[in-house]
C-alpha cells in the first residue's frame, strides 16, 4: 500500500511470465486495512472537491509529465510482471495514455459545467433552476493485469478530475507496477486522496464495504457478476468492462494484405491476452485460401520476445492448451503453433486452427491467448449472424474497401464498439466510448459517458415567486378549473387564448 496504515503484511511475488522465476516481493495489506484507507481518501477528497477545476487542470498535468518521464521504468516492469515485449508496453500503455491526461484537463471543465434547466414560466412562474454534477466521493478502482498501466489511468484520470478520490487495487500479478502507479500520481494530490492497495482479491471484494461510492471493475465475468451482485445488496453503482469474444469479420472486397496485417496483430498483441483480442475470424470463402495463407505466412514470421510475448501466467496458459486440446479433439486443424515449447516460462506459440465448427469453445468461450480461430462463411449474412450469436459484446471489426458496405454492417453487430478495416485500438482514443453488451457488462470507460458515472447530479431550483402555488393546500373548486384549463391548454384546445399563452411560453423560454 503505498502510504497507507499498514496491517499485517502479506508478501505479494512479482513473477516474470518470461522465465516464471520470483524477481521481486512486495509488502501488500489485507482486507482489514480498507475502512481506514477508505477514510482518509473521503477525508482528502472534501479539499479537492473544493479545489477549482483549472487547478485539478493543472495538477493532472503535473502527473502527465511524471507519467512520461518514467516511461523507461513502466516498459521495464511491463515486460517484468506482465512479458510484453517493450514495443508494445510502449505503445500500448505509455504512449497509448497520452493522450489521456491533456484530454481530461482540458475537457473536464465542460462537461462538468452546471447547466442551467428552463422551467415552464406557466406551470411553475418564477423559478430559476440548475443542473450540478457533483463528485461521488471515494472511486475504487480493481484492474486486470492485461494492461495494469492503460486500464486503470483511464479510470484516474476522469475520476480526479471529476473531484473524486481514488482506491486502487492493481492485479496482484503487477504489484510494482501498482506500486509505480502510486508513485507517479499520490505526490502530486493531496495526502490520501490517491491511494494504492497492494493485496489479494479479497481486499478488492472488501472495497464496497469499506465505504466505495462506485466501482470501476475491469476484469472476468466470474468476479464482475460478484462485484455486481455485492455492489446491487449495498446500492453502489458500479461500471464493469468484463470479457470478450471479438470477431473479425474478412469480406471478399478487402484489401488482403493489409487485412491479414490488421487480423494477426489483432489476435496475437499482447499474446491474445487483450480483452478486445480477435478470437473468431469469418472469411468469406471466395477469399478465404489466400487469406489463411497469408496469415498463416505473416504468424509464422512473428518473433518471440519481440513480436510475441509469453502468456503472463501459467493459468491463463492452462486455459490455452485446453481449449486447443478440445478443438484438435473435435476436428480442428491446427495450422500454426499448438504445441507447448520446451522453454522456461509461461510461452505458448501464435496459434491459427481452421476447420473450426461454430459450437466448439473456441469460438464460444473466451480465449485470453493466442489463438486465431478461422471459419469459413459463405457470405456476409452469415457471418453477421454468426459474430452475433455470441454471449459476449465488446468490439468487432468488417473489413472491406465498400464503406458503406462496412458501415451498414457494422449497424448489425452486437457489441460496443466496431471498427472498419481496423480493430481493437480505440481503447487508447479518451474522447470514444468503450463499453460492451451482453456478458461484457456495463458503463463506460473513456469519453464523457465515463465521466459522466464519476459524478451525480444535484438539482437545485430557486424560488423568488410571491404568490402561493396552485397545488397547495386547499384543494378547491379554482384548482381543479384551473387543472381543467392546462389540460385543455396540453390538448391545444384553448383557441386564442392558447396560442397567446404558446407564445408566452415561447417568449419566456
Ligand atoms: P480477474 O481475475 O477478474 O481480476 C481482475 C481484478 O479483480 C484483479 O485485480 C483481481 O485481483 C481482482 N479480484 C479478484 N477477485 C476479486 C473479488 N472477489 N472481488 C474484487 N476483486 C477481485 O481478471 P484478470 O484475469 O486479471 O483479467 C482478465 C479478464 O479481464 C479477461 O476476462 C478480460 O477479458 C477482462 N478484461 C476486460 C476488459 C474490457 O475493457 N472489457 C479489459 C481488460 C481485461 P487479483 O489479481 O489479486 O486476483
Amino acid at each position: 500500500m503505498s502510504d497507507a496504515p499498514q496491517s499485517p503484511a502479506v508478501m505479494i511475488p512479482s513473477i516474470s511470465p518470461r522465465d516464471g522465476e520470483v524477481h521481486a516481493e512486495v509488502p501488500g495489506v489485507t482486507a482489514d486495512a480498507l475502512p481506514a484507507v477508505f477514510e482518509r481518501a473521503r477525508s482528502a477528497q472534501r479539499t479537492w472537491a473544493a479545489t477549482p477545476m483549472s487547478d485539478r487542470a493543472r495538477v493532472i498535468k503535473q502527473i502527465h509529465k511524471r507519467f512520461l518521464e518514467r516511461g523507461e521504468r513502466f516498459v521495464e516492469l511491463l515486460t517484468a510482471e506482465t512479458g510484453k515485449p517493450a514495443g508494445e508496453a510502449w505503445t500500448a500503455e505509455v504512449i497509448g495514455n497520452g493522450d489521456l491526461f491533456p484530454y481530461w484537463a482540458k475537457h473536464a471543465k465542460r462537461y462538468l459545467k452546471t447547466e442551467k434547466i428552463s422551467v415552464n414560466p406557466i406551470n411553475y412562474p418564477g423559478k430559476k433552476a440548475f443542473l450540478e454534477y457533483v463528485p461521488r466521493g471515494v472511486i475504487g478502482v480493481i484492474a486486470p493485469w492485461n494492461f495494469p498501466v492503460a486500464i486503470p489511468c483511464r479510470a484516474f484520470v476522469p475520476a480526479l478530475m471529476a473531484g473524486n478520490a481514488v482506491v486502487f487495487k492493481p492485479s496482484s500479478q503487477c504489484p510494482r507496477l501498482g506500486e509505480l502507479l502510486g508513485e507517479v500520481f499520490a505526490p502530486e494530490l493531496p495526502d490520501g486522496l490517491f491511494q494504492v492497495v497492494l493485496g489479494r482479491g479479497s481486499v478488492g471484494s472488501a472495497f464496497v464495504d469499506a465505504g466505495a461510492d462506485f466501482i470501476a471493475f475491469t476484469g472476468s465475468v466470474g468476479i464482475g457478476r460478484r462485484i455486481a451482485s455485492h455492489c446491487g445488496e449495498n446500492l453502489v453503482p458500479c461500471a464493469l468492462e468484463l470479457g470478450g469474444k471479438d470477431a473479425a469479420i474478412v469480406l471478399e472486397d478487402c484489401d488482403l494484405d493489409r487485412t491479414a496485417y490488421g487480423v494477426v496483430w489483432g489476435a496475437f498483441n499482447n499474446a491474445g491476452q487483450n480483452c478486445a483480442s480477435i478470437e473468431r475470424v469469418y472469411v468469406v470463402r471466395s477469399i478465404a485460401e489466400r487469406f489463411v495463407a497469408r496469415v498463416k505466412e505473416l504468424t509464422l514470421e512473428l518473433r518471440d520476445g519481440e513480436d510475441f510475448g509469453p502468456l503472463t501466467t501459467v493459468d491463463q496458459r492452462q486455459d490455452v492448451i485446453d481449449q486447443v486440446d478440445r478443438a484438435r479433439e473435435a476436428g480442428a486443424t491446427v495450422l500454426t503453433g499448438g504445441e507447448v515449447p520446451d522453454s522456461k516460462g509461461f510461452w505458448y506459440p501464435a496459434t491459427i486452427l481452421t476447420d473450426v465448427s461454430h459450437e466448439m469453445d473456441v469460438m464460444t468461450e473466451e480465449t485470453f491467448g493466442p489463438l486465431m480461430p478461422i471459419k469459413v462463411v459463405e457470405d456476409e449474412e452469415e457471418a453477421v449472424r454468426l459474430a452475433n450469436d455470441c454471449k459476449y459484446g465488446l468490439t468487432a471489426s468488417v473489413w472491406t474497401k465498400d464503406r458503406d458496405r462496412g458501415l451498414r454492417i457494422a449497424s448489425q453487430l452486437e457489441a460496443g464498439v466496431v471498427t472498419v478495416n481496423n480493430h481493437g485500438f480505440t481503447a487508447a482514443m479518451p474522447n470514444a466510448p468503450w463499453s460492451g453488451v451482453k456478458e461484457t457488462g456495463f458503463g463506460a470507460t473513456n469519453s464523457h459517458l465515463a465521466l459522466m458515472e464519476m459524478v451525480r447530479p444535484r438539482f437545485v431550483l430557486v424560488d423568488r415567486s410571491s404568490r402561493r402555488e396552485m397545488w397547495w393546500y386547499p384543494y378547491n373548486e379554482a384548482l381543479l378549473t384551473v387543472a381543467a384549463a392546462l389540460r385543455d391548454l396540453a390538448l391545444g384546445k384553448l383557441g386564442v387564448i392558447g396560442k397567446l399563452i404558446k407564445g408566452f411560453l415561447a417568449r419566456f423560454k
